[in-house]
C-alpha cells in the first residue's frame, strides 16, 4: 500500500506521531485510535495510513485492506466492555453527510442501550414513492456502471 501524507491534514499528522491520539491498534495499513468527541464510550475512528479523503476515492485494493480490518477492530471494541451490546459503524462522506476531516475514516460506535448518545434516523418516505419513481432512480444508477 502506498502511504501518502497531506502536511495540512490533522490525521496525517496524528499518522506521523505528530499529534498525539490514544491509539488502539495499529499496523502498515490502519490506525485505530479513540475519536476525542466519545460519542459513547469506546468511539474509535478507524483510518488508512494513507492520505485518502473520502471513500470515493478509494480504488479496490485500499478498499481491501481496509475493510478486512474493520471487523477485528470493531471485535476488540466490542470485547473491551461487557455493557456494550451492539455497535454503529458509520462513514461519513462530504460536508453535508457530517463529514468534517477529509481523511477518510470510519467511526466504531459502541451501543450500550437504545437511550445512549448514539442517535440515527433513516425516515421512511416510501409512500412518496411508486414503481415508475424506483425505476427511474435505479436506471440512473444502474447507468453509471456501463
Ligand atoms: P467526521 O465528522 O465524520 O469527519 O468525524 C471526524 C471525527 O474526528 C469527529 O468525531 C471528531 O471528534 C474527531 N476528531 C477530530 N480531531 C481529533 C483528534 N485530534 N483526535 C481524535 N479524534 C478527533
Ligand atoms: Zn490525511
Amino acid at each position: 500500500m502506498t502511504h501518502d501524507y497531506d502536511d495540512d491534514c490533522i490525521f496525517c499528522k496524528i499518522i506521523k506521531g505528530e499529534i498525539p491520539s490514544y491509539t488502539v491498534y495499529e499496523d502498515d495499513d490502519v490506525k485505530a485510535f479513540l475519536d476525542i468527541s466519545q460519542g459513547t464510550p469506546g468511539h474509535t475512528l478507524v483510518i488508512p495510513k494513507t492520505h485518502v479523503p473520502d471513500i470515493f476515492a478509494y480504488d479496490a485494493d485500499l478498499a481491501a485492506t481496509v475493510f478486512a480490518k474493520i471487523p477485528m477492530i470493531a471485535r476488540a471494541v466490542r470485547d473491551a466492555n461487557p455493557a456494550i451490546n451492539g455497535m454503529n459503524i458509520v462513514n461519513n462522506n462530504g460536508e453535508v453527510a457530517y463529514q468534517s476531516v477529509f481523511h477518510s475514516h470510519f467511526h466504531l460506535v459502541p451501543r450500550y442501550t437504545d437511550q445512549d448518545d448514539f442517535k440515527m434516523v433513516f425516515k421512511d418516505n416510501s409512500a412518496n414513492y411508486d414503481d415508475a419513481k424506483y425505476a427511474a432512480i435505479q436506471a440512473q444508477i444502474q447507468a453509471q456502471f456501463n
